[in-house]
């Protein structure tokens, strides 16, 4: 990137560039160490980032965790620092919460009765303890001491702290230079359990899991809400979060991505990806109508038709594997090449031993890097995926219903893997167009 602007951004609008350190200075014209150094730069910050990681996995491995203050119910263990331990004056709260989940309160229901009993939230209780976000709490009113809400008592019963157990990196840095945050799939998360005392047995937490996912939350208006767990935001992948507004006596339903309600602009992490549960509602049954009415009718037709996309599909993915395959191919040409150079310029003295020793480190980790990457997406490559069976499983399915006039939480489970909403775009004309894709189960996305 430096090299972009010091060989060709700075000389067309006549900056002069000095470096004192490096002794550098355009005007004088730059010397061949320049492109190298910013190498040299390049590989210690992606380096410093590898190295972080690795740091912190090994401590996430030996139990520790990273954490500035202590989950709800928890302390910082009086001796070893990056330790929990059960907190006995809030643990309570857990257990109530709990508690009253496995008896089948809904979230809602129990926030009420957290409030009525005036419990301290997690952020009070911090105020207290250490004086954070006084500025939420100093001269407020006492009912925030106890503002709870659906959102905190849903985050501490998915948590699986309360059992004892860590888990890390739910999400991830684009790379070490893109700091954009995304989500990672539930299989690459980092467990390790028994990192500390539990609160709550696994009995209880397994039970309280099964009845969140089989609850499906009621509407303002009495209806269900039918798309729960289906929803995720196109941009981030974590799930949209749904939330009703009213106006005069009408309600609307709409989503949003929950990372964006989380956090909002300010966070940065995301965009709204606004979506009105109606219109989504009514593209979904559409579609749904028009592939289950093609699955009696004409079932070869249907089944063409769901091979077509899913090669598709696979010929996006193959397009992007073979991309990357020949970048990967050809930056490790360069790193021969850079490779080749070094030794030249260390044998004709042009670098010092130990510039060298450092920079050929870097440059074998990154070819052999580069080696297992490109056998990877070889060995990708040439797997052919068999989908026509898939696609008949999915099939028989879809050919259980007929006709339908709603749509029913039981119909999505069963038929659809999962809903992408992508941010809408305006025309010049100020015409909305949102794409939404709908991905099938066994069959991935269908057109
Ligand atoms: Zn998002």
């Amino acid at each position: 990137m430096m090299d972009y602007y010091l060989e060709f951004v700075f000389p067309e609008k006549q900056i002069r560039y000095i470096a004192v350190t490096e002794g550098e200075d355009t005007e004088k014209g730059l010397s061949d160490f320049v492109p190298f150094r910013n190498l040299f730069n390049e590989f210690m910050a992606k380096d410093t980032s590898r190295k972080v990681k690795a740091a912190l996995h090994a401590k996430f491995a030996a139990g520790e965790r990273t954490f500035s203050i202590a989950p709800l119910g928890y302390m910082r263990h009086p001796e070893k620092h990056n330790k929990l331990a059960v907190d006995p004056d809030t643990a309570w709260i857990i257990e109530k919460i709990f508690d009253l989940a496995a008896h089948g309160t809904g979230a809602g229901k129990f926030t009420k009765i957290l409030i009525q009993e005036r419990v301290p939230t997690a952020g009070y209780i911090n105020y207290k303890k250490c004086g954070q976000f006084a500025k939420f709490y100093e001269n407020a009113p006492a009912e925030k001491a106890y503002a709870w809400n659906i959102r905190a008592v849903s985050d501490i019963l998915k948590d699986e702290t309360y059992i004892g157990n860590s888990v890390h990196g739910k999400q991830t840095n684009v790379s070490y230079k893109n700091k954009k945050s995304v989500r990672k799939p539930e299989s690459e998360w980092f467990r390790v359990e028994n990192t500390h005392e539990a609160i709550i047995s696994k009995d209880v937490f397994d039970q309280v899991q099964k009845q969140i996912e089989s609850r499906r939350k009621p509407m303002k208006s009495g209806k269900t809400q039918v798309f729960a767990g289906l929803v995720m935001c196109g941009d981030c992948g974590w799930s949209m979060s749904y939330a009703e507004r009213k106006y005069k006596t009408c309600s609307t339903g709409f989503f949003n991505c929950s990372q964006f309600r989380k956090l909002g602009k300010v966070g940065g992490r995301c965009s709204a990806h606004y979506n009105r549960y109606d219109t989504l509602y009514a593209y979904v049954l559409a579609k749904l109508q028009d592939w289950i009415y093609q699955a009696h009718t004409d079932e070869k037709q249907l089944l063409s038709r769901l091979l077509k996309s899913s090669d598709k599909e696979a010929a996006k993915s193959h397009k992007k594997q073979s991309a990357e395959l020949a970048k990967a191919e050809k930056r490790k040409v360069e790193v021969d090449r850079l490779f080749t150079k070094m030794y030249e310029d260390w044998t004709s003295g042009g670098i010092t031993e130990y510039n060298f020793k450092m920079l050929s480190q870097k440059y074998q980790t990154e070819q052999q890097e580069l080696v297992e990457k490109i056998d990877r997406l070889k060995t990708e490559l040439a797997t052919e995926k068999q989908t026509a069976a898939d696609a008949e499983k999915w099939i028989a399915l879809i050919k259980q219903y007929s006709e339908p006039t709603e749509l029913t939480a039981e119909m999505l489970n069963t038929l659809i893997e999962k809903i992408v909403v992508h941010e809408a775009v305006k025309d010049s004309d100020g015409t909305r167009t949102q794409e939404i894709e709908i991905f099938s189960r066994f069959v991935g996305k269908i057109d």
